[in-house]
């Protein structure tokens, strides 16, 4: 067991990391939450950075539950995949919008810096990756505001320097709906390079490599790992585009066994 140094996500304070605190120690639990930060991510969804001091730190890939208390007593909880990743006890989410949803557009416009909230966690043990766990390539494949999850794990690997061969493949509609770019770029950058290819559905900027248009089976392909490369395969996003997905990634010969698939909901 070994603990985990925090990753510098932008808006996330390093702290140094207690060497007492081991992943097997990370109950989820109820943790009382302080909004330390908000800024715009996209010009529909904002990054918070939560004070969190009981956090016990979460591996990379992982989410948590987020509950909000009316002054009347009303709760709405909702789940939120984390940025960032390690012991600091601070907590990097970024939220989209959802239109006539309940809770996103009170986290997107509404929540100010002070605020006090609820969070539940570290949730998920599945979709999770650990540097040093395997050398065997990862092939990270984000939908909008899918891409958070995959922002700790891309940014865990980069800090840690880490071996194992990274692509990620990233559906969005313009360059303005392009989260954690800085991050990414940095990812990209790395002694251990994050090849990322973005799919932009309806504007692509100058110079793009390829013009605005929806994924496809074939645009797919062209981006991720061979079936024959046995990458471990994250896919998150939107219920539809990670159903989607994982049908593409099938009738392409990927072993379904080696993907990981996290649903942020949306019909489907
Ligand atoms: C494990 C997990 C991690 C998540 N991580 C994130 C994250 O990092 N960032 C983020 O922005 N969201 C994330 N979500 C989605 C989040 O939990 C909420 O569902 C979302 O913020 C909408 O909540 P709401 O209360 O505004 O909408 P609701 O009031 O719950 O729903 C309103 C309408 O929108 C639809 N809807 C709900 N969610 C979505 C969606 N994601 N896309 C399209 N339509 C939807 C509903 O079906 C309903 O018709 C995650 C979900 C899960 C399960």
């Amino acid at each position: 067991m070994t603990a985990s140094a925090p990753t510098s996500v932008d808006g996330l304070e390093a702290r140094p990391t207690p060497a007492t605190r081991v992943t097997a120690h990370r109950r989820p639990a109820w943790h009382a939450a302080t909004v330390a930060a908000v800024s715009p991510e996209s010009p529909n969804a904002r990054r918070l950075v939560l004070d969190v001091p009981t956090w016990p730190g979460n591996d990379p890939g992982q989410h948590l539950d987020l509950r909000l208390t009316a002054e009347d007593g009303y709760q709405a909880s909702r789940s939120y995949s984390i940025a960032s990743s390690g012991e600091a006890p601070q907590v990097v989410l970024a939220v989209d919008r959802v239109v006539d949803g309940e809770v996103s557009p009170f986290l997107v416009d509404a929540v100010e810096v002070g605020d006090a909230l609820e969070v539940h966690g570290p949730l998920g043990g599945w979709f999770v990756w650990r540097p040093g766990a395997s050398e065997r390539p990862v092939q990270l494949i984000a939908g909008g505001s899918g891409i958070v999850p995959l922002v700790a794990i891309a940014t865990a690997h980069a800090e840690a320097a880490d071996p194992a061969p990274f692509r990620l493949l990233y559906a969005v509609r313009t360059p303005e709906d392009v989260f954690f770019r800085p991050e990414l770029d940095r990812a990209a950058a790395a002694g251990a390079p994050l090849e990322t290819t973005i799919v932009y559905s309806r504007v692509a900027p100058p110079g793009a490599a390829s013009p605005a248009g929806r994924l496809t089976r074939e645009s797919l392909a062209r981006a991720v790992f061979p079936p024959e490369a046995g990458a471990l395969v994250y896919v998150c996003g939107s219920t539809p585009f990670v159903e989607q997905v994982l049908r593409w990634l099938g009738e392409l010969g990927h072993d379904t066994t080696d993907v990981r698939a996290e649903r942020f909901g949306g019909a489907s």
